[in-house]
């Protein structure tokens, strides 16, 4: 009870202490795809399409979730991974176990950074991953400048366009999912990242016909895919996006 409450205060501290505020310049708004976990459909449908659009995604992969069938998916083959990598989608980490970062201590933190990373590398050395997504969404005040030393970024799931001052630690994403957001929904961030010239970041898991509670069906990924290219908004990796900010 007492370290659940922990954890939640902890959460909530980690939107406004220990940030690395980024001063996001003048520039033209952007779009990111994010998958967490990741399953397969994510690298099979949703990379699809994203390249026929001229996308590529980010995939925030837990590494004893890599090949393993879950409640809701199948977590994506070494060989999604390595067609993904050459494809030019961006590899990432969450955490190993996918534990929740308010629940790791320092030294537990960093053995999960660890394994996953040499879990990766091992799949194919040349890919480096830098850039981390909070399982649950949920971030840890305490573990944030751990994983700043570690990580370029760290994603959350706290809605809203990045713009103005951001943090590079704890940055938004808005849902990519059918059971929370519909294409109005989806219109109404992009028109947002357009006023404020900001980094729109969408986050989901699987992509097919029938979604799990966290995924998002073919339709609403194609829709959010037109509603940037009808911006002209270019979609690219957190890594790119990192780059072109200057962050
Ligand atoms: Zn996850």
């Amino acid at each position: 009870m007492w370290s659940a409450l922990k954890g939640r205060v902890s959460n909530r501290l980690a939107r406004h202490f220990r940030a690395a505020p980024h001063r996001l310049p003048a520039h033209a708004p952007m779009v990111s795809f994010t998958f967490d976990d990741a399953p397969d459909s994510a690298a099979g449908e949703g990379a699809e399409l994203l390249e026929r659009h001229g996308g590529r995604g980010t995939y925030y992969l837990a590494g004893s979730l890599i090949g393993r069938p879950s409640e809701y998916w199948h977590g994506l083959s070494d060989d999604a991974i390595v067609r993904l990598h050459r494809a030019g989608h961006e590899i990432a980490c969450h955490t190993f176990s996918h534990r929740s970062s308010a629940t790791l201590d320092e030294a537990a933190m960093a053995r999960e950074i660890e394994r996953n990373r040499s879990h990766i590398h091992g799949i194919d050395a040349s890919i480096q991953p830098q850039n981390f997504a909070y399982p649950y969404g949920i971030a840890s005040v305490w573990r944030k400048p751990q994983l700043a030393r570690a990580f370029r970024s760290a994603r959350g799931i706290l809605p809203g366009v990045n713009s103005g001052i951001i943090d590079l630690q704890f940055l938004r994403a808005s849902p990519l999912i059918d059971r929370e957001i519909d294409t109005a929904g989806i219109d109404r961030y992009f028109n947002d990242a357009v006023l404020s010239g900001g980094w729109l970041i969408f986050y989901g898991h699987d992509v097919t016909d029938k979604p799990s509670p966290y995924g998002c069906t073919p339709h609403l990924m194609r829709h959010a895919l037109e509603a940037a290219a009808k911006r002209n908004m270019p979609i690219v990796t957190v890594a790119e996006a990192l780059q072109r900010i200057g962050a």
